[in-house]
C-alpha cells in the first residue's frame, strides 16, 4: 500500500514553520503528502502594505499557501473554508464564520470524509496548546483528534465512506530547548531577545521527554526556507526567525519534532521517522 501523510493545520504558514522540512522530505522520497488548512488566515499580520489589505489578505494567503504546497511537493491541498478567528480576546473571535465558532460535528464530519477518501497511514496536527495557544490551533487539534478516531469507526459518519484506521497520529511540537538555543545564539550576536524571554518559564514549550521523533530535515531545509518565503505577508524582515543570520536559522530549522499521540507510546520511545 502506498505510504501517505496527511497534515492538518489552521492557517497558511502553520505547515511550513513546524513541518516544512518533513513534508518536503517525504514528498521527495515519493510519498504522498496531503495538507488540510482550516482557514485562509484572514486576520493575520501584513508584513508590507503593498502585499495585501485586510480585505484581500485571505485571498492573498490562499495563493501563498498554494505556492508553499507546490514548493514542498504537496499532492493535494484542501481548505475547510472557515475564517481565521484571530488571537484570543480580539473582536474576530465573535465572527460567526470564525473557525472557533464552527460546530464540532460539522468540522469533524468534513475531516472524517477527507481521511476516509485519502486513506493516510500517518496524520499530523498541532499539540494540544497549538504551539502558542492560538484558538484556531487548539480547535484544529481537538477536531483532528476526534476525526482520527471517528474515521476508524464505521458506525460514525457512515455517509462519509467506509472506515479508515490510520496507523499513527502525531502532534507537531517545538521543544523549549529550541527557543532557548535560538535565544542563546541571538544573545551572542547582541540581538534583542525579549520575544523569547517567556521561555525562561519551564512550563513553556513542549517537554523533550514527550518528543518521539527528532526528524533530521537538513536535506530539505532549503524547500522549507522557500516555502516560508511563499508566505511573504507573514515572513517579513521583522519576523522573529529572520533576526539571526540565514545559515544559523536554517541550522535551527533543520530538526523538526513530533510527539506520538496514538498508539499510546511507551515511556522513552524514540522513532526514526513518522512511518513504521
Ligand atoms: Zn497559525
Amino acid at each position: 500500500m502506498e505510504n501517505s501523510l496527511l497534515a492538518i493545520f489552521a492557517h497558511p504558514d502553520d505547515e511550513a514553520f513546524g513541518t516544512g522540512g518533513t513534508l518536503s522530505r517525504y514528498a521527495s522520497e515519493g510519498k504522498k503528502v496531503y495538507l488540510v488548512c482550516a482557514t485562509r488566515g484572514e486576520v493575520g499580520e501584513i508584513s508590507d502594505p503593498s502585499f495585501a489589505t485586510p480585505e484581500t489578505l485571505g485571498m492573498v494567503r490562499e495563493g501563498e499557501l498554494r505556492c508553499a504546497a507546490e514548493t514542498m511537493g504537496v499532492s493535494e491541498l484542501v481548505f475547510l473554508d472557515y475564517r481565521d478567528s484571530g488571537m484570543v480576546g480580539t473582536p474576530e473571535n465573535e465572527d460567526p464564520r470564525a473557525f472557533i465558532n464552527a460546530p464540532q460535528e460539522e468540522v469533524v464530519a468534513q475531516l472524517v470524509g477527507i481521511i476516509r477518501r485519502l486513506k493516510p497511514q500517518v496524520i499530523a496536527t498541532f499539540e494540544p496548546f497549538g504551539g502558542y495557544g492560538h484558538p484556531d490551533h487548539i480547535a484544529i487539534h481537538n477536531h483532528t483528534v476526534k476525526a482520527f478516531h471517528a474515521a476508524a469507526d464505521g458506525s460514525q459518519y457512515p455517509q462519509h465512506g467506509p472506515a479508515w484506521q490510520a496507523q499513527r497520529l502525531f502532534y507537531t511540537a517545538i521543544p523549549r530547548s529550541f527557543f532557548l538555543d535560538m535565544r542563546r545564539q541571538m544573545t551572542e550576536l547582541g540581538i534583542d531577545t525579549s520575544d523569547l524571554d517567556r521561555f525562561d518559564d519551564p512550563s513553556m514549550g513542549w517537554p523533550e521527554e514527550k518528543i518521539h521523533v527528532w526528524m533530521d530535515v537538513a536535506s530539505t531545509v532549503e524547500y522549507k526556507w522557500d516555502a516560508l518565503h511563499c508566505h511573504r505577508t507573514q515572513f517579513g524582515p521583522g519576523n522573529l526567525f529572520r533576526r539571526l543570520p540565514e545559515s544559523q536559522v536554517k541550522q535551527l530549522m533543520g530538526i523538526e519534532c513530533f510527539s506520538l499521540a496514538w498508539p499510546e507510546p511507551e515511556p522513552g520511545l524514540r522513532l526514526p521517522g513518522l512511518f513504521t
